[in-house]
């Protein structure tokens, strides 16, 4: 049980519900094969069917940790963070962020846009989920669109969640895991059509590594 001191930290960002963290190569999207320090925050409703962080999304089983504490953790390790999930837009972002660019750490995001933006980013990965459609206001700021491809509906969702996005935002879709053998000649064959779309895979997963 929080108690309500706790509560007062969390709702104003000072503490946050982690889930683990951990300094790694970002396996997938436009910034795939940096290093980054990844802060994984616990605490999702969204509810893919085939999510591979379903640990992730009972907040309670994360402990609330001091932002300050993860902040130092991350300077000593990288000039990068991805902050993740979960669903981290379901908490205040402002005050971690802040603390990060204070000490010049560029700033990741990964999300489902299913919550209000906040913090300050330098970069904002959306990746729409059809259970949960982002809010609205994301889809201009977002620098990069990851559609999630498990079946072949997913490539209508991925196209018309691409004319919400400015010019500028790369787009990538990716297959989902356990479904990767069956989707992955199916994405070759939709970016060598539409080649504005670049395909994202979860490199990580094949380097063995978190
Ligand atoms: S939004 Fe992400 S963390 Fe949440 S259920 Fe979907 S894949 Fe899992």
């Amino acid at each position: 049980m929080i108690n309500e001191e706790i509560q007062k930290q969390i709702s104003k960002g000072k503490m946050l519900p982690l889930m683990e963290e951990f300094y790694t190569i970002q396996g997938e999207g436009f910034h795939t094969g940096k290093a980054a320090y990844f802060i994984r925050i616990g605490g999702c409703d969204v509810g893919c069917h085939w999510c591979d962080v379903k640990e992730s999304w009972n907040a309670n089983l994360h402990p609330p940790t001091n932002t300050d504490n993860i902040v130092n953790n991350v300077i000593k390790y990288a000039n990068t963070v991805v902050v993740t999930g979960g669903e981290p837009l379901m908490w205040s972002l402002d005050f971690i962020t802040s603390q990060l660019k204070k000490n010049n750490i560029r700033t990741h995001i990964e999300t489902s846009g299913a919550y209000q933006l906040s913090g300050e980013w330098d970069w904002i990965c959306l990746s729409p989920k059809k259970t949960k459609l982002p809010l609205e206001p994301i889809y201009l700021k977002t620098n990069e669109l990851k559609v999630i491809i498990y079946n072949k509906n997913d490539f209508k969702f991925a196209v018309e969640q691409a004319s919400k996005v400015s010019d500028t935002c790369e787009l990538y879709l990716q297959p989902e895991w356990s479904n990767k053998e069956k989707m992955t000649p199916l994405i070759v064959d939709f970016v060598m059509k539409n080649p504005q779309w670049k395909i994202s895979l979860q490199t990580h997963k094949y380097l063995n590594i978190p």
